[in-house]
């Protein structure tokens, strides 16, 4: 495993695991976990408990207690907004109690004249560009135009264009022109939810994550998220971690619908959380065979056996 130490910022440094509750916990949240804990636990990283729930349609609270429930079957303790805190009343942070902070943070980008109204549904976009499949490239129909706020709750981001240069733990350093990937970024959609751009920059923002440890699904995202945490203030950007995703037997994404990986089916068939950990740091490649290992034991996929 090619994390060197010195790769890290000096501990106590801070990262996070941030599950969306939009279904249960499966075999590739465990493998980010594996990464998250098991670098934390090595190299004296704290890991912070964010329930990314900013999706309002698809988010349930059931899930977000399975979730937690999971987490503590699996001996997978936060260090803050940690489970046993939530069940006593005290919650990790969750993006649906945070609209205000979301909203002052939008108050202050319009304030520097960075945000405009835009009535463009997705399929306009679409005809506009001509594109299907791949990351939609917004063409800027509406930043010019002068649309009245009050008409339209969609926001976007006047996105300068900039090469954003950012070094990845795993992959090495990365360069990435948001304007040519996405073009300017929305911020709320036109149900009025925010998007997870704004929400995930405002949240590593706030709770001061140094590292940012997830999937590669997520790798294109980074230099637009890097681009608004500058304009929200941010100097120096978090330093980031892209582990490759867990594919099934057909090379797809695991996704929350395969149910042969949910970890609570894996649970009700007999499997011990030892065994799912192992299981899943063997799917990350990190140790040879899928031999159990316990929570405790997670830093040595990174730092090999303790004597
Ligand atoms: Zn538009």
């Amino acid at each position: 495993m090619p994390i060197a130490p010195f790769d890290l910022p000096s501990a106590p440094w801070r990262t996070r695991f941030a599950p969306a509750p939009t279904g249960y916990l499966h075999l590739g949240h465990a493998v980010n976990a594996v990464y998250v804990w098991g670098l934390a636990r090595a190299f004296g990283g704290e890991v912070l408990l964010r329930i990314e729930d900013h999706d309002r349609i698809r988010s349930r609270p059931e899930y977000e207690a399975a979730l937690l429930d999971d987490l503590d079957w699996l001996g997978l303790t936060p260090d803050e907004g940690a489970t046993a805190e939530y069940r006593r009343g005290r919650h990790p942070l969750r993006q649906s109690d945070r609209y205000a902070r979301y909203d002052d943070v939008l108050a202050g980008l319009a304030a520097a004249g960075l945000v405009y109204a835009c009535t463009c549904t997705r399929r306009e976009i679409q005809e506009k560009t001509g594109r299907r499949g791949g990351e939609l490239r917004y063409p800027g129909t509406c930043r010019d135009r002068g649309v009245d706020p009050a008409t339209t709750p969609i926001r976007r981001l006047r996105l300068a264009r900039e090469e954003v240069t950012f070094r990845d733990l795993l992959l090495g350093e990365r360069r990435q022109v948001a304007a040519d990937q996405c073009g300017d970024l929305l911020l709320r959609d036109r149900d009025g939810h925010w998007t997870y751009q704004l929400a995930v920059v405002a949240d590593d923002l706030d709770q001061e994550i140094d590292v940012v440890i997830r999937g590669q699904d997520l790798l294109a995202s980074t230099g637009r998220q890097v681009q608004l945490a500058r304009l929200l203030g941010r100097a120096e950007p978090p330093r980031f971690l892209h582990h490759p995703l867990v594919r099934d037997e057909r090379g797809r994404k695991l996704s929350k619908s395969d149910r042969d990986t949910g970890v609570r089916e894996l649970r009700a068939a007999g499997w011990s959380a030892d065994r799912v950990l192992g299981e899943a740091a063997h799917l990350a490649g990190l140790q040879e065979a899928a031999k159990p290992l316990p929570a405790a034991r997670l830093p040595e996929l990174f730092l090999g056996p303790q004597r």
